[in-house]
């Protein structure tokens, strides 16, 4: 089985268990699933320093233990759901196990060295966002950065992570970018954005594109510490080196202390609403499925 295939079972695995326990509405919530598997969920002693959470094989019942350090419950969420992904995944506990049984978990979504916890990663973010979940909020909400920050509010996830899933599962072009300084350090575009042009990836690494809202925006440190937003227009060339143009919404707000911006790539124009019938409308969609037909 290859990682990436891997990766992705865990975001289903993680889904499937949000669709059994019952959930047809967000929040999903992932302390009440623990505690209904018989595992006790504890806060972590302040003395812990360093760890997001862990996963404790003690008898009579396990254990997870999850940080509050950041006061932020969008990353307690993940956290514990990152435990469960230990506890629920196949092979997760007998590696535990192998290791003493005891699981320290340090945060990073995508940046951890393992395999399970990138894995963990993956179930929590499927558990927590569901992808009919997401297509429900990112349907009934606006395009863009807007419906994925109300999508984070009523999910209890942080912004990053609902933006990896918004850009995972929309059935609308939507590409999120996340840089820091002038420096792309990942980029994940929507199925439908991929059908924008060709060639539509971005490496890690790439420059964040010349000129753009992005790039000035990251010019002033003060703006991501703070949180600052930002709004301009691009073309897809600004950022993507492929063969169609057509102009997008780039919507840029800061991640605060993590010293990162997460951009938003998105546009009105290129929402097909499937329940309109207008001749223009419906023009649109197809103008854009399998690929975009405007070149300008
Ligand atoms: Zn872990």
């Amino acid at each position: 089985m290859t990682a990436k295939f891997r990766l992705r079972m865990a975001t289903q695995t993680g889904e499937k268990y949000a669709r059994d326990e019952g959930y047809r509405s967000f929040p999903v919530r992932p302390m009440d699933i623990a505690r209904k598997h018989g595992i006790l969920v504890e806060k972590k002693p302040p003395d812990m320093k360093g760890i997001s959470g862990a996963l404790i094989f003690a008898e009579p019942n396990p254990i997870i233990i999850y940080s509050t350090e950041h006061s932020n419950e969008g990353f307690e969420n993940f956290s514990v759901a990152h435990e469960l992904g230990h506890y629920f995944l196949p092979g997760h506990p007998e590696e535990i196990l192998k290791g003493g049984g005891a699981h320290m978990s340090r945060a990073g979504f995508s940046e951890g060295d393992s395999s399970i916890e990138l894995e963990a990663d993956h179930f929590a973010s499927g558990l927590l966002m569901p992808d009919y979940l997401v297509r429900e909020a990112l349907g009934s909400g606006q395009v863009g950065l807007e419906g994925i920050r109300s999508m984070a509010g009523v999910a209890g996830a942080s912004l990053t992570a609902a933006a990896i899933r918004a850009a995972e599962c929309a059935e609308f072009p939507l590409c999120i970018i996340v840089s820091e300084g002038q420096s792309v350090r990942y980029a994940f575009p929507s199925p439908s954005f991929k059908n924008l042009g060709r060639n539509i990836f971005l490496r890690k690494g790439s420059a964040v594109a010349d000129g753009s809202a992005t790039a000035v925006f990251n010019g002033d440190l003060g703006n991501i510490a703070g949180g600052g937003h930002s709004v301009g227009e691009c073309r897809l060339r600004d950022w993507f080196d492929t063969d169609r143009n057509p102009l997008l919404d780039e919507e840029v707000i800061g991640l605060g202390k993590y010293g990162l911006t997460l951009t938003v790539l998105s546009s009105e124009e290129l929402v097909a609403d499937p329940e309109d019938d207008d001749d223009d409308e419906e023009a649109l969609a197809k103008s854009w499925t399998p690929r975009f037909a405007y070149d300008r």
